[in-house]
């Protein structure tokens, strides 16, 4: 034997060895109180907006989705890691474990969870989807990715889909049976979907033939289903040039015969899977299409108004990355948490004599890091489940003009969703990492990974660069600006709330949040002054983080609150959430100040500043 082998066991971190560090365990209690109370759902349900959905059901719902996410879904996230998803002879082989994983997810019905009732869903409000879909993410993001890209197929067909191929496609679909994919990006064409070249030739019986090459395309390729239903964006030969002569086809990997059985395989392929940094259990594939002539697709919608398809289930598919971005910073906090209790390095002064070393938690500079994890993981969280509710109310409000208002709220909510949700979820599993130490930077425990996995989300489903602009340039002016007035005006009222309580262990959180408020209002009014100019478009990005900042802040407040008006046996943790609402308002809200400045103050130090960029 070897010196190596005969080597003892190197003890590197209390527990790590011992235990799977990586376990989730879904926060179903945090994330019913975060739904109902400062996003609107508890005044929806009362008022009847979902018919007569009870509370009782909810609870259910989300306990159940809890429990799956925690011992089936979270288990196979490391596995996905190692695993990645190998490609061989035009075909993906998922993780060890997850196609059965899906195929249970699938026929516990959590696919059609929010789809219509009419094709096989059970149509509950996307307010508990996005909940769900939070809770999938947390356990396993690789495997969460791949549902929200069929929903928001099941989206695009629902809306712009002809009876015949809502017939076909949508109780397959929405069953879990068939899953499906979105493909819009070309080589040449990123964020700018208008220059694509994938083509569509009208063939005599009325389909349409495709070709042209796709990448970086989710689930484009798998063994989870035996059909894979492929939404796919391409330009007719008299589509005007840009964004407006696109059309959008459904093109099916297997053909389906009149009796719903699978018919002839069609010309489309993958051609390879990408090595990349996260989310490996996740296969992102290039698509070849039309090696035989062309892969025959089916129009959705009208020619050349593929992007009109494509606007309507935009909503929804960036508040689903976005809840991304809390899964993973929700995971990252609890493993950091699970860590700093355990790991003991010097004594904290607040120690008693002879407590030996202090766990990691008693250091203020660690309780900092915690916190600043816990507290943009719930203000994330709120903006989000906020956003599903507009998107619930503006789909089943009583009026067309309740109706109108809700789009509004939750088109002006999106933005800040995606990339704030996002942007947060990078910068808490990077904090996840450094309460690890060392032990972050190294892979067995799985803090790496979180960080890892969370990089994507500011880059796909429009960067949060993109998010930032569409903030700044199309939804300030909604409404002649009326929208984000109104916002705010709910915003202050909740800050207003705050100081009427007058209650000590808010200590300065409604001063600073008002201060942030006030920042939020110089900065709008600025950027109102200047719509599409450079200097605005200079500023777009602290403006999203500024709004989100604001708007975070007082949602968590708001959730205080609630708590401290809820008898004291309910379970509320009024004390915690007054704890995170203060300590978000005093050490977060407090930079909307400066972002205010990189706003109005900061646009020439970026246009004018080439010369620091040169050679
Ligand atoms: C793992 C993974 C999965 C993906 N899944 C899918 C999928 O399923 N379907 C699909 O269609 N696509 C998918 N994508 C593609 C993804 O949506 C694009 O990568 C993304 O839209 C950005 O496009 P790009 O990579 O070409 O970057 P670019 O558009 O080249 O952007 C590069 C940088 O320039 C900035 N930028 C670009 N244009 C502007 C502008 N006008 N103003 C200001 N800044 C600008 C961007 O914000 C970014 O920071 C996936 C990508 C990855 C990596």
């Amino acid at each position: 034997m070897g010196a190596a082998a005969m080597a003892p066991p190197v003890a590197r971190s209390p527990r790590q060895t011992q235990e799977n560090p990586m376990t989730y365990r879904a926060p179903v209690a945090d994330i019913a109180f975060a739904l109902k109370h400062a996003t609107g759902f508890a005044p929806a349900l009362a008022q009847g907006l979902y018919g007569d959905l009870a509370e009782d059901l909810v609870d259910a719902v989300l306990a159940e989705a809890g429990r799956f996410a925690t011992d089936v879904l979270a288990p196979l996230n490391v596995i996905g890691d190692r695993h990645g998803t190998p490609f061989r002879d035009g075909t993906v082989t998922t993780p060890p474990g997850w196609r059965q994983a899906y195929r249970d997810w699938a026929a516990a019905g959590w696919n059609g969870l929010a789809a219509p009732a009419q094709w096989g869903g059970q149509e509950l409000p996307q307010a508990i989807n996005a909940a769900c879909l939070e809770m999938w993410n947390s356990a396993c993001m690789a495997f969460g990715i791949g549902p929200v890209l069929t929903m928001a197929g099941v989206d695009a067909l629902v809306h712009h889909g002809s009876d015949a191929l809502k017939r076909i496609y949508l109780p397959k679909l929405i069953s879990g049976e068939w899953m499906g994919t979105m493909q819009l990006t070309e080589p040449q064409a990123g964020s700018d979907v208008g220059a694509l070249r994938s083509k569509a030739e009208r063939a005599p019986d009325g389909t349409y033939r495709i070709t042209g090459q796709k990448i970086f395309i989710t689930y484009g390729e798998h063994d989870f289903t035996d059909n894979i239903i492929h939404l796919v964006l391409a330009r007719l030969p008299d589509g005007p040039p840009g964004t407006r002569g696109i059309s959008l086809f459904l093109v099916p990997k297997f053909a389906v015969n009149p009796d719903g059985s699978l018919g002839a395989r069609n010309d489309v392929r993958a051609h390879s899977v990408e090595h990349k940094l996260g989310i490996h259990g996740s296969p992102t594939c290039t698509m070849v299409y039309g090696d035989q002539g062309g892969a025959t697709g089916f129009l959705i919608g009208e020619e050349h108004r593929g992007m009109a398809c494509m606007f309507t289930m935009m909503n929804q598919a960036r508040l689903a990355v976005g809840l991304q971005g809390v899964a993973i910073a929700e995971r990252a906090t609890q493993q950091a948490l699970a860590y700093a209790r355990e790991r003991r390095q010097g004594r904290a002064a607040s120690a008693a004599a002879g407590d030996g070393l202090s766990p990691i938690i008693a250091h203020p500079d660690v309780k900092r890091m915690l916190l600043t994890m816990r507290a943009l993981t719930r203000a994330a969280r709120a903006i989000c489940y906020a956003t599903a509710v507009a998107l619930d109310r503006a789909r089943l409000g009583a009026d067309a003009a309740t109706r109108q208002a809700a789009h509004e709220r939750a088109s002006l909510l999106t933005p800040a969703a995606k990339a704030f949700a996002t942007d947060i979820g990078c910068e808490v599993s990077s904090l996840g990492l450094q309460v690890h130490g060392g032990m972050g930077y190294v892979e067995e425990t799985g803090a790496a990974q979180h960080f890892r996995d969370a990089r994507i989300a500011p880059i796909y489903e429009g960067t949060n660069g993109i998010q930032a602009i569409d903030l700044v340039t199309r939804k300030l002016p909604l409404s002649g600006g009326a929208t984000i007035k109104a916002y705010m005006g709910e915003l202050r009222r909740t800050v207003a709330a705050i100081d009427a309580i007058n209650d000590p262990a808010f200590g300065w959180t409604g001063v600073r949040l008002r201060e942030a408020l006030d920042s939020l209002d110089r900065a709008t009014e600025w950027l109102q002054a200047r719509p599409q100019q450079d200097d605005a478009l200079a500023g777009a990005t602290p403006y999203l983080r500024l709004f989100a900042t604001a708007a975070g802040g007082t949602l968590l407040a708001e959730e205080a609150l609630a708590a401290t008006r809820l008898p004291a046996d309910a379970g509320a943790e009024p004390a915690a959430r007054i704890a995170i609402a203060r300590f978000f308002a005093e050490h977060i809200a407090v930079q909307a100040r400066g972002l205010e400045r990189a706003v109005i103050e900061g646009a020439d130090g970026i246009l004018g500043a080439d010369a620091a960029l040169a050679g």
